[in-house]
This record gives structure tokens, sequence and C-alpha cells, in this order.
């Protein structure tokens, strides 16, 4: 018969024919036709280009069958996690859906005889859950790699898990061994104790040596001032030379290599640093039980001090300076803290800067200080009126006289020099005066002061 020409009526009815599911028996995989009935199918099969087909699936029909029954599993399996994933479905309803696409593979061409014979060896190989009942074969999908993924996750953790459990027991063999030798000593939690509240708290991790360094330090002994110690072999060392003094023997575990690992054992290369951290902290509280007689003093301690020792001096310059010291007024120990030291001294002449005083009869007079009775405090007679008064030294200032005329030197380090006031710098409110020990320039007006010889 030959083929109906394309767009006559013969072609559309073959056509329409062909668009419906038709029967399976009569599909040949191998050509990939279908015929429509029994006698077509007959004609196929007599045809040449069939049974040159023939020739080559009877070559290796394990070949064909399985790589069929694979695209047929494959094109079964996508549907099943696509469309119909999550969800207990008739099988039947998946395979018509599957077969509505003309050119699917055809179960004939394929290991299975029937639907609920594929039904069972999804079921078999885990990829579907099957159940039976009147209806026809159920199936389920089993998302296959997802189990997997949680499988290998599983897997991991367990893992992760085992090899903690290996490390723990690990230390806990090297910790019992170490306390067998007598070389361990319990963290254990004390009260911080300190000499002295202001000393910094140091921290010393055990540090990490080079190869070369370990050479170095075979030589053992003295470590070098700038080279860091290593706590724990000085404390391992020592507990050992006391239990070799004990009883005579070397600690069990003598190290071969001369680094001193005995308590750094318990913290080998794996384990958890905690451990090698506390130990190490104990260490370092018993090297500043040993350093506590000559440990430094801090800066805080240092300058209280300091503060103690320059006040204790003060105290012995004026009992010095007063046979009878009598108890300051407070002006006055005010004045104290601010300036250290008192600038008045008999025979100067100074001017009176207190406004209240009798109606400010005496402000901004001058006088001549005649007595000094205690420090910061003196007695002036008043040049225009004669009047005494007792003031204290804050109520006065210093009076500088004419280039020329004679000064002594109040405040500073040349306190106490008398001189001549060589020269007045307006502009730098200083002066420059010439005494027996030299030439002293840039004083300022507080440290000079115009001297009366005495009447
Ligand atoms: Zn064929």
């Amino acid at each position: 018969m030959p083929r109906a020409e394309a767009g006559t009526p013969k072609w559309l009815a073959n056509k329409m024919k062909a668009k419906g599911l038709q029967k399976l028996r009569w599909y040949c995989q191998m050509c990939q036709k279908q015929c429509r009935d029994e006698n077509g199918f007959k004609c196929h099969r007599m045809s040449e280009g069939h049974q040159r087909m023939m020739q080559t699936f009877i070559q290796s029909p394990g070949k064909f069958l399985d790589a069929f029954s694979r695209e047929f599993e494959e094109g079964f399996m996508k549907l099943m996690r696509t469309k119909y994933s999550r969800q207990r479905v008739l099988a039947n309803t998946v395979y018509c859906e599957f077969i509505s696409d003309k050119n699917h593979i055809h179960m004939n061409s394929t290991i299975w005889v029937t639907l609920s014979g594929f039904c069972q060896y999804l079921g078999r190989t885990g990829k579907c859950k099957i159940d039976h009942t009147e209806k026809g074969w159920y199936v389920e999908y089993i998302d296959q790699e997802k189990i997997k993924r949680e499988q290998e996750l599983e897997a991991k953790r367990a893992y992760e898990l085992t090899e903690e459990e290996r490390q723990k027991a690990e230390i806990a063999e090297r910790v019992e061994k170490a306390q067998a030798a007598g070389l361990y000593r319990e963290a254990e939690y004390t009260e911080l104790m300190r000499e002295d509240p202001d000393e910094k708290i140091a921290f010393k991790m055990p540090e990490v040596r080079l190869k070369a360094e370990k050479t170095e330090e075979g030589e053992e002994g003295a470590p070098g001032p700038s080279k860091p110690r290593n706590l724990f072999a000085e404390l391992a060392k020592q507990r050992r030379a006391e239990k070799a003094q004990n009883n005579g023997t070397v600690g069990a575990s003598s190290n071969a290599n001369g680094h001193g690992e005995g308590i750094v054992d318990v913290s080998g290369p794996d384990a958890s640093a905690s451990a090698s951290a506390s130990a190490s902290f104990s260490g370092q509280l018993d090297r500043r039980a040993d350093e506590k007689d000559k440990r430094k003093l801090s800066a805080l301690e240092r300058l209280r001090l300091e503060n103690e020792e320059r006040k204790l001096k003060k105290v012995k310059t004026e009992t010095n300076s007063t046979p009878t010291p009598a108890p300051a007024p407070a002006s006055a120990v005010k004045q104290e803290d601010v300036e250290e030291e008192t600038w008045l001294s008999e025979g100067l002449v100074v001017k009176v800067v207190l406004k209240d005083l009798a109606g400010g009869k005496y402000y901004k007079k001058k006088g001549k200080v005649t007595n000094v009775p205690k420090p910061f405090t003196g007695d002036i007679r008043m040049l225009d009126s004669g009047d005494v008064l007792r003031l204290d030294e804050t109520h006065l200032e210093t009076v500088i006289p004419n280039v020329g005329g004679r000064v002594r030197i109040v405040k500073g380090v040349h306190r106490g020099e008398e001189g001549v006031l060589k020269a007045v710098h307006l502009e730098q409110f200083c002066a420059t005066v010439e005494t027996a020990a030299g030439v002293r320039e840039g004083m300022q007006y507080e440290q000079v002061c115009k001297l009366m010889a005495d009447e």
C-alpha cells in the first residue's frame, strides 16, 4: 500500500488514527513502528527493514533489552519523581500518563512482561513503596537521593562523635599515665590570690617551639633572660628532681627529648587547649609565689611612696625652720597643696593685695617683711603708716624695684640667691637678675622680690 500523499483525505485519516493509543502488541520497538492491526504488524515483521533490525537484536538481545528497560524505568520514574512525588498513586495511572507520549519505550520491549511485574521490581529495589489492592498496584515514590543525603549526614555525625570519643579516651589515658608517674596535677578552681592589688594579672600561654629551638633547649639549665621560659618544663623538672630526691629513682616517664613535656603530655597535639592553659596558669601562680620578694613595685605604688617621702621631707624642713610649729591656718594648708614652698622671707618689700582689710586701707600699699613667725605667714610693717600687719602670703605680692635695685629670688631653683635687677622685659613679663652665682634670665615677676636694707 503506497504511502498516502501529504494533505490528502487518506493521509489525514491515517494521522487521526495514529494519534490515539494503539495496541502495544502491534508495536515494534526495534523499528519504533506502531501497527494498527494484526495484519499490519504481520506485514511489518515480513519487511526487509524489520528483518535487518531483528538480526542486530539477536546478536545481543541482552544489550537491547537492558537499554530499553533502563529507558522505560527512567521515563516512568521521572513521572513518579515529578508529577506523582509525595503521593500514593495507582501504577496504571502513571503508566497511562507515561505512554501518552507516542514515542515512549514500549513495555513489550523491556524485561518486564506486565505492569505488575514492573511494580514488584520497583518495590523490590526500594525505588517505590508498593501495595496491592483490588484496583491494582499502588506505588509511592521513595526519594532515594534524600535518604542517601540523610544517611551520609548521619554517617558523618557518627564519625565525628566517635572521633571525639576517641580523643577523650586518649586524653584520659594520658592523664592516667601521668598520674601514675606522679606528674599530673588536677586543675582546680581557687580564689585569685594577689599579693598586691595593683599588680597586673598576666597570663602566659605555653609557647610553640620550633625544632631549631628545641635542640638549643637541649642544653637546659639557664634560658637566656630575653628568651621566654617554658614553665611547664621547669615545673616538671622540679617535680622530677624532688621525686628523685625522695625515693632515689627518677620519674617513670622521664623525657627522652629533654624538652620536658612531662605534664604537657596531657595536652598533647590534639588535646583541648583549656587543659594546658589551666595547668600553665597554676605554673604561673607558683612562679609568682617564688618572686614575691623581688617583685617590682607597680607604677601606682611607686607614686604613692614618692608622695609620702616628699611629705615627710617637708614636715622635716618645717620643723627645722620653726622651733615651735603651730598648726597652720586653713589658708596656709590650702596654699601648701598648690605651691610647695613659701616665698615669704624677712627683708622683702611686698605689696598687700587684700581689699577687705580695714576698708581697703592697705590695699596696694607696700610694706617690709620684718618677721616670718611660721611658713606662709609674715609680719609686715607698712612703709607709709608704719602699721604692722600679720598676713598670709596669699594676700601679698612681690614688688619689682627699678633696674639696679637689690632683689632676692624667692622661688625656683635659685631660691635664696640675692643680687641686682639688671633688666625688666615687659613684653615677656620677666626679668633678668644678676647674683653672685651668675646671671639669671627669664625670671618671672613672682620669683623676684625687692629687698630693703636693714635700718
Ligand atoms: Zn520492526
